[in-house]
């Protein structure tokens, strides 16, 4: 009500009230006793009808007091004791009525005030509970007290993928339990069927379901309702689709455990099996690791897009190679592990045999044909080992040997390969101090170019002299050397000795020093050559340096920079170890070497063996029309120089002319056979003449 009207009707009550208040103070002084009960049981009724009937609490007053006013003064006026009585009594009477009304109106503020504020929370949570099922993901659910669904949301509608009428009135258990895979879901659904029967509240309960084809997990959360006398009226309840969330649970649990690259499980999944197998009954199981052979070679020429490739090809065919029961895991790089489990020794054999001709087998990468092998250790517990750590040491140890006895092949471990594992940890040690205690000394293998008759090059052949195990070959600390990186300061010692021992020689005769592929891995390899020719003052034309194929598999551009700067100061390459490793004319092509050098398993019986003659004859040929000098090496027979003799080959290292010989004989053999010439038949017997310290 606007205030203007409001004022006013305050006055036209006021008015009334004023009217009405005259009514007792005009009749009392002329009425008689009765008259005067009359008028007071009148002005009585008025005060109490007025705050009745008057709208406001303020038109009420507005009414009652200056009735009960003019009363009081009317009762004053009258004769006789009994007035100021009933003019009290009015007093008593009133104030009761105005303390009953302002109480009642208070009361009645309260009540409206608690409606407005009731209405209004009804009005903000409808509208809330509306934008939340148009906007949300979740949807909210409602039951009746048979937990029959009621109030279909749209959102509802379009979660379970069906129309309203599928929906209302429906038994909310039996409409969850239709779209569950009884198996996956039988708990979730017992357990929601539990909670509804006892009227209990749930939180987040985790269903699996299929929605049209659709695989989804649910939480449903819900709430029993009861009213005010506890009669219970039906449950309130959300239900979210938690699958994208349940899905990336799974992903980053299926990322923790498997490998990314191939799918297999990885080396934490594999351990954790390994684990569960000890624990488990004590039957026989074996672990077989597999190690690619070549795999670096096919990474490095034809890239590691090529490499993986490859790897997942091999995953497959090793899952392939396995029954269900068993475990194939990837370790990392081009390490597989196979956990046989129930197997004894024979079905690792097996296994083995099966997995190695398998995995040979050639692939398809980018279009191009490749051929890998693979090495297999096998440890078989519990016979080899108690513990999981123990199986993958013994397995790695038979995986070592398989390696070293040529690749391709599947070793069982035994119990002295840690032996050799703990001898090998001890020739390493000694190999580290081996430079400073000196123990190393070169021998030199005459190169004789039989067209001069004179010896053009002697190749520095490296020698260690262990204080307890004597004169220890080059085939047994190469390896290790290259393996543990020593190679680079060990091969510096020996280009710096080479070089200072050929300065001393006839000028006509070069020094040919062996170089390891780990030592083009060092960035210092050509200041090393440079300041080993300038303190000897050897020129460089008179070092030679000896590479195998092996150079080529890790080349990046710096090995080829290395080799051409090398080059271009004077220094000569030849191929070592020819027709042994990959032999590829792509090589010989990516780099112009001087000297080829036939391998000495081809000279073997050259006279005898036509296929080695074939090679010979092959090798000699594309030598020669590149413009590179033969030399072969292992030449042992007169009738193996004949042959090579007649191929074309003019530079023979052998021991028909020589074998190694000390830093002090050296000099003298070159001496002599520029001196007296050499020839072929005459060999054995001129070294012997000489009496010259060999090996
Ligand atoms: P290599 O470079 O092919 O050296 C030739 C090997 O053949 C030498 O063995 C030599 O003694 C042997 N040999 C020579 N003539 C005959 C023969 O008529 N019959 C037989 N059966 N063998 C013959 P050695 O000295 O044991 O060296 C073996 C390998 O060790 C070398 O093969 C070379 O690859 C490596 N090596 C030796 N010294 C060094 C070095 O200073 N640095 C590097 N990186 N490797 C070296
Ligand atoms: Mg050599
Ligand atoms: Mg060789």
């Amino acid at each position: 009500m606007p205030l203007r009207a409001y004022r006013m009707r305050n006055l036209h009550v006021g008015i009334i009230g004023l009217l009405w208040s005259t009514m007792p103070v005009c009749l009392a002084p002329h009425a008689d006793a009765n008259q005067i009960l009359l008028i007071v049981y009148v002005s009585s009724g008025l005060i109490a009808s007025s705050v009745v009937i008057a709208p406001t609490l303020l038109a009420a007053f507005l009414i009652s007091v200056p009735v009960m006013l003019g009363t009081i003064v009317a009762m004053l006026m009258t004769r006789g004791s009994a007035g100021p009585v009933l003019a009290a009594l009015v007093v008593v009477y009133s104030s009761l009525i105005f303390i009953s009304t302002l109480h009642s109106h208070r009361s009645f503020i309260q009540r409206t005030v608690g409606k407005m504020e009731f209405e209004e929370q009804r009005e903000v949570v409808g509208l809330l509970l509306r934008e939340f099922e148009q906007e949300s993901s979740d949807w909210l659910w409602r039951t009746d007290a048979s937990n029959r669904l009621e109030h279909i949301s749209e959102r509802m509608i379009r979660v379970f993928g069906a129309v309203e009428g599928d929906l209302r009135g429906k038994d909310f258990v039996s409409l969850i339990f239709k779209l569950t895979d009884p198996a996956a879901a039988a708990s979730a659904v017992t357990r929601l069927s539990e909670a509804l029967c006892a009227r209990d509240s749930f939180r987040d309960l985790l269903v699996p379901l299929t929605i049209q084809g659709r695989h989804c997990w649910w939480h449903i959360t819900g709430k029993p309702m009861f009213s005010k006398d506890g009669t219970f009226r039906g449950y309130r309840g959300v239900g979210s689709d938690v699958t994208a969330a349940k899905q990336s649970q799974a992903q980053i649990a299926h990322m923790a455990s498997h490998d990314s690259l191939t799918g297999l499980p990885n080396r934490f999944a594999f351990h954790e099996a390994l684990a569960a197998a000890f624990a488990g009954p004590s039957h026989p199981f074996a672990l077989l690791w597999a190690d690619l052979d070549q795999f670096k070679d096919v990474n490095d020429t034809l890239g590691h897009a090529a490499g993986d490739t490859l790897l997942m090809e091999v995953a497959k065919r090793l899952v392939a190679c396995v029954s269900s029961g068993d475990l194939v895991a990837r370790l990392g790089g081009d390490e597989f592990v196979i956990l046989l489990s129930g197997a004894d020794s024979d079905s690792a054999d097996t296994l083995a045999g099966r997995i190695i001709a398998t995995v040979s087998e050639p692939y398809h990468v980018d279009g191009m044909r490749v051929g890998i092998g693979v090495s297999i250790g096998i440890s078989v517990a519990p016979a080899d080992a108690a513990a999981s750590d123990e199986l993958f040491k013994n397995a790695d140890l038979a995986l070592y040997r398989a390696k070293s006895d040529g690749r391709g092949t599947w070793r069982f471990y035994e119990a002295d390969m840690d032996v050799r594992a703990q001898e090998r940890r001890a020739l390493q040690r000694d190999l580290r101090l081996a430079l400073e205690r000196r123990q190393f000394h070169l021998m030199f293998q005459p190169i004789v170019d039989l067209s001069l008759a004179r010896v053009g090059t002697a190749e520095a052949l490296l020698r260690w002299t262990h204080s307890e195990r004597g004169l220890v070959s080059p085939d047994s600390f190469i390896r290790l050397a290259e393996e543990t990186g020593l190679i680079v300061q060990i091969g510096e010692w020996v280009i710096r000795q080479a070089c200072l021992e050929a300065a001393h020689w006839p000028g006509h005769t070069c020094v040919a020093v062996n170089l390891s592929p780990v030592q083009f891995r060092d960035t210092s390899l050509s200041s090393i050559v440079d300041s080993a020719l300038s303190d000897s003052g050897l020129p460089p034309e008179r070092l030679v340096l000896e590479i195998t194929e092996s150079v080529f598999l890790d080349a990046d551009d710096g090995v080829l920079d290395t080799l051409h700067a090398l080059r271009e100061r004077g220094v000569s390459f030849a191929l070592d170890d020819f027709g042994t490793g990959y032999s590829s004319l792509s090589y010989l092509r990516s780099f112009p070497f001087d000297k080829v050098k036939i391998d000495k398993s081809f000279v073997r019986d050259i006279a005898h063996h036509d296929s080695n003659l074939a090679i010979v004859r092959a090798i000699t040929g594309m030598a020669n029309s590149l413009g590179m000098t033969v030399i072969a090496e292992g030449v042992e027979t007169e009738e193996e120089l004949i042959v090579l003799r007649l191929e074309g080959c003019m530079h023979i290292q052998g021991y028909l002319f020589s074998r190694p010989l000390s830093a002090s004989a050296i000099g003298p053999y070159v001496r002599m056979v520029a001196a007296s010439g050499i020839h072929g038949g005459e060999a054995q017997s001129t070294q012997e003449a000489l009496n010259l310290q060999t090996q």
